[in-house]
């Protein structure tokens, strides 16, 4: 669950232009991911054998099977170094490892942290000094494990088919040459940690659909549970919606882990340390109850959303966990409550769930988050016209 919990800020980056496509002719055929984003710049990787190891730029291309069961991937003198357990190490510029008997080489920063990625991995050396491992893979495949990696295991089916199509929405605006990252400023992938069988069988289902809105690809937001009603973009302090983005009442995820208000207490002397700058008052709520805009005893004013956001990274996650938040000083103590999970905006995935439970299909489960979308690529035609 706390894998899930993670959910709550992803996305957040897409607030770009759009431009207009045709849904499944521009999915890629493969895409970059920059691995281990979410961790400290690394210095070294572990590397299970076998696998194929190639150095490009050589002349004839050097390839040659590592058959021993570990390997240490360190820099030395501005190049990528592979060492066996005995200690013979061997460097490169670049290297590209690719599976040998297995469909997934298993990598990781040390032995405690491993993971399986399928497709070819490249290693280089960063310009911050730190190894930098990009992963090449089919884009369906990609689709398969960041849905494995974004959901809960027994998450249902129907559920399952409406992320896929917002992790295909968002890989329209790929273009060839770009590098995803692994972290949740995109959508979390980690490989075939979390794999399974029945994510696959749901994006076999919808593969090709996105949702557009005017002939474009929307920005998929979503987040972990809305607490009864989802709100449009402005929350994010942009002051207007995108289009095709507006909050909708979700009664589906009241009875989720989240749907109870949250409250959590922080010693006054404790906030204080972490924001000089005081208690800030709101300015102005959106019409679920989200602070839009919030000014601080020293005149400086962000937005709500900003604020929430620096609330989690510097007290912890768990003191607010739904941007639906309020906050008031006890005394010594600052009382904060929230409900629901994650900035609210878009697909709930605890009500999309709970939807799906009760017989909902993934088409009406988009309908109802993204009320102004059009489903393309649905071969069964579906009409999620524009309501207005
Ligand atoms: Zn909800």
């Amino acid at each position: 669950m706390k894998r899930f919990k993670r959910l709550s800020v992803g996305l957040l980056f897409f607030l770009c232009e759009f431009s207009t496509f045709s849904a499944q002719a521009n999915m890629p055929p493969q895409v970059r991911v920059s691995l281990f984003q979410a961790h400290t710049p690394l210095q070294q990787l572990v590397v299970l054998g076998p696998f194929q190891m190639v150095r490009p730029g050589s002349k004839p291309i050097d390839s040659k099977t590592m058959r021993d069961r570990r390997y240490t991937i360190k820099m030395a003198n501005q190049q990528v170094s592979v060492c066996n357990s005995m200690g013979y190490c061997e460097q490169s510029p670049r290297l590209i490892l690719k599976p040998v008997l297995r469909d997934a080489i298993t990598i990781g920063p040390n032995l405690t942290l491993l993971r399986q990625y399928p497709g070819k991995l490249e290693i280089s050396v960063h310009s911050n000094g730190s190894l930098q491992i990009t992963n090449q893979l089919p884009t369906r495949e990609y689709v398969v494990l960041v849905v494995s990696s974004e959901t809960p295991a027994r998450w249902p089916q129907e559920a399952l088919k409406a992320q896929a199509v917002l992790t295909q929405t968002r890989l329209l605006k790929y273009q060839l040459g770009d590098t995803l990252n692994d972290s949740t400023q995109f959508e979390a992938y980690l490989g075939k940690t979390h794999y399974r069988s029945e994510v696959r069988q749901a994006v076999a289902s919808v593969w090709g659909q996105a949702l557009t809105f005017n002939n474009r690809p929307i920005v998929p937001f979503y987040h972990a549970s809305c607490g009864s009603h989802t709100s449009g973009s402005a929350v994010f302090g942009n002051g207007q919606n995108l289009p095709g983005i507006i909050g909708v009442p979700c009664h589906a995820c009241r009875l989720s882990v989240f749907g109870k208000p949250t409250i959590s207490r922080v010693p006054l002397k404790t906030y204080l340390q972490a924001f000089p700058a005081g208690l800030p008052k709101v300015e102005r709520w959106d019409e679920t109850g989200r602070p839009l805009w919030v000014k601080f005893p020293n005149n400086k004013s962000e937005s709500g959303y900003h604020f929430w956001l620096q609330l989690g990274q510097r007290l912890g996650w768990g003191k607010a966990p739904g941007l639906r938040f309020s906050w008031i000083r006890q005394g010594e103590w600052i009382q904060f409550t929230s409900t629901g999970a994650g900035h609210g905006v878009g697909l709930c995935q605890h009500g999309a769930a709970t939807m799906a439970r009760q017989g909902v299909s993934y088409r009406d489960i988009l309908h109802h988050y993204f009320l102004k979308a059009s489903l393309m690529g649905d071969a069964h035609s579906l009409k999620l016209t524009p309501s207005s």
